[in-house]
C-alpha cells in the first residue's frame, strides 16, 4: 500500500495520481491565489501510475466546474477531502458527457466567441481526451484549449 502523507493539510482537498507533468496544469485552472496554503509535488513516485504530481489545498473544496476542469486534464487524479487531519472522501474524477461555460472556444468565428453565449462542449472520451463544440462543432484536443472557470 502506498502511503499517502495527508498530516501537512488539517481540511482541504488533496489532488492525488495526476500525470507527471500536467500538476502545474491543474494548479492553473483553479483559482488558488487568497489565502489557501497550497502544496506542489512534482514527479513524485507512484506505484499506481509510475510518475505523478500531487496537490494540496488547505481550506478549499472543489466545485464541480473546477472538478470537470480537472478531469480533462488529469483522467485519473484522485480527489480526496481531508477533515481534521482524515480522510473524508475520497473518490477519482470522471470526465463528464458535457460541459458547459468553463471552455473558451478556439473559434474566432464561433458565435460563443462573437455573442454572449455561453460555451457548450461534448467530451469525446478517447485516450487523450477531446471537446467538440456544441455550436460551430469543430472538434479539439484538450491541449489546444483554454479553460476558464
Ligand atoms: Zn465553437
Amino acid at each position: 500500500m502506498m502511503k499517502l502523507k495527508v498530516d501537512a493539510i488539517k481540511n482541504g482537498t488533496v489532488i492525488d495520481h495526476i500525470k507527471a507533468g500536467k500538476g502545474l496544469q491543474v494548479a492553473d485552472i483553479l483559482n488558488l491565489q487568497g489565502n489557501n496554503v497550497v502544496m506542489i509535488g512534482i514527479n513524485l513516485n507512484s506505484q499506481k501510475i509510475g510518475k505523478k504530481d500531487i496537490i494540496k489545498i488547505e481550506n478549499k473544496e472543489l466545485s464541480p466546474e473546477e472538478v470537470n476542469s480537472i478531469a480533462l486534464i488529469a483522467p485519473n487524479a484522485s480527489l480526496i477531502i481531508i477533515k481534521d487531519y482524515q480522510v473524508n472522501q475520497k473518490n477519482t474524477v470522471e470526465l463528464p458527457d458535457f460541459i458547459e461555460n468553463i471552455i473558451k472556444c478556439p473559434n474566432p468565428k464561433c458565435i460563443t466567441n462573437i455573442e454572449q453565449v455561453s460555451s457548450k462542449f461534448y467530451v469525446i472520451k478517447e485516450n487523450e481526451p477531446k471537446v467538440r463544440c456544441h455550436y460551430c462543432e469543430k472538434k479539439y484536443n484538450v491541449n489546444d484549449i483554454q479553460i476558464r472557470i
